[in-house]
């Protein structure tokens, strides 16, 4: 493959990456635990069978200035923080395929390796 055709390709393959770019949608960072948890009461039955412990509860973490903070999600709450969180996800790949390819296109246009 000639210099241009190979500069084509890469473009072609950018494209189809912007493209797939704008379908994403709105984002969010951390990540979710499902957790079921003792409610404390001796008398309760979650006190000592696990099976009857109380939940699932949703829980959000993320980072904010190096630390961790947490929020409890309600089952609506979950289903949007999932999908965003998936989003970002997909967001992530999308710009690290897009660094690959332009580190390519680099190599062509220089004709160095950059690593
Ligand atoms: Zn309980």
């Amino acid at each position: 493959m000639d210099y241009s055709a190979a500069l084509r390709r890469y473009e072609e393959q950018y494209d189809a990456l912007k493209v797939q770019l704008k379908a994403v949608g709105f984002i969010g960072q951390g990540s979710i635990q499902t957790r079921h948890l003792k409610c404390g009461k001796p008398t309760c039955r979650c006190y000592d069978d696990p099976d009857a412990r109380h939940g699932p509860y949703h829980y959000w973490t993320r980072k904010v200035g190096g630390k961790t903070v947490g929020l409890n999600l309600t089952e609506d709450e979950l289903v949007v923080y999932r999908e965003w969180i998936e989003n970002n996800r997909e967001l992530e790949r999308l710009v690290k395929e897009m660094r690959h390819i332009s580190s390519s296109v680099l190599a062509l246009i220089t004709g160095r390796r950059a690593s």
